[in-house]
């Protein structure tokens, strides 16, 4: 039976760890699709593709060779069979990565890939982004909404990136990130039939019960 969980959210909501750990405990594939735009920047990168051509992020998109594991235990981005999945989290990628988001026919590209993945997992997977309840998976069995409070979503961050930059630059990094991404997709607010889950006040374990309630309900 078709089981597809969309879910989307700002970064640092907890939406890739907890999507990952509810597609497990459903036994279910999974779908980072946030790493599908990494892995588009990652090539523009390295091809030195000018973010400001259209046309050239657009080619850039649909020439990727990328393969991405939608086993939720194996966290794995191949880019023409090299292993890219810490490359992608990068500084440099997360700071280039609004472009190719804001550019309409990368979208479209990966738009079209994340449906076909959905599709070859027989249409049993919990697939995460920005655009996932809305325009990639609508008709989503479960459409679920990730939010967390500003102050918990840059706290997780930092916990994330261990330290290593002032909780005032990543602060600025976060927010200016979403206000790029805000232009393009709407991931603040619940579209109709979207199911609000506030992770503000909730711990790990806490956050996958909410998500799994809204699956069984
Ligand atoms: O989820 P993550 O932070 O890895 O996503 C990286 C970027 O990919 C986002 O900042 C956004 O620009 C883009 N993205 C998107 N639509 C999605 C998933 C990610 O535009 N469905």
């Amino acid at each position: 039976k078709s089981l597809v969980v969309a879910i989307d959210g700002p970064s640092g909501s907890g939406k890739s760890s907890v999507s990952r750990e509810t597609a497990r405990r459903l036994h279910a594939a999974y779908l980072d699709t946030g790493a599908m735009y990494r892995a588009v920047t990652l090539h523009c990168l390295e091809k030195g593709v000018d973010f400001s051509d259209a046309g050239a992020v657009e080619r850039a998109s649909r020439e990727l060779d990328l393969s991405i594991s939608t086993r939720p235990d194996t966290e794995s981005v191949l880019i023409s069979g090299i292993d890219v999945t810490d490359a992608i989290r990068e500084p440099q990628v997360s700071q280039a990565v609004s472009a190719v988001a804001t550019t309409l026919g990368a979208r479209s590209e990966l738009i079209r890939r994340q449906r076909q993945i959905i599709a070859d997992s027989h249409h049993r997977i919990v697939a995460e982004g920005r655009d996932i309840t809305t325009v990639v998976a609508p008709d989503a069995e479960v459409r679920i909404l990730l939010t967390a409070s500003e102050e918990a979503r840059l706290r997780r961050r930092g916990d994330q990136l261990g330290g290593t930059q002032t909780v005032e630059q990543l602060k600025q990094q976060v927010l200016a990130r979403d206000a790029k991404d805000s232009s393009v997709v709407n991931f603040q607010q619940a579209a109709n039939g979207v199911v609000t889950v506030d992770s503000s006040d909730l711990d790990f374990e806490q956050t996958v019960a909410a998500v799994l309630d809204v699956v069984r309900t």
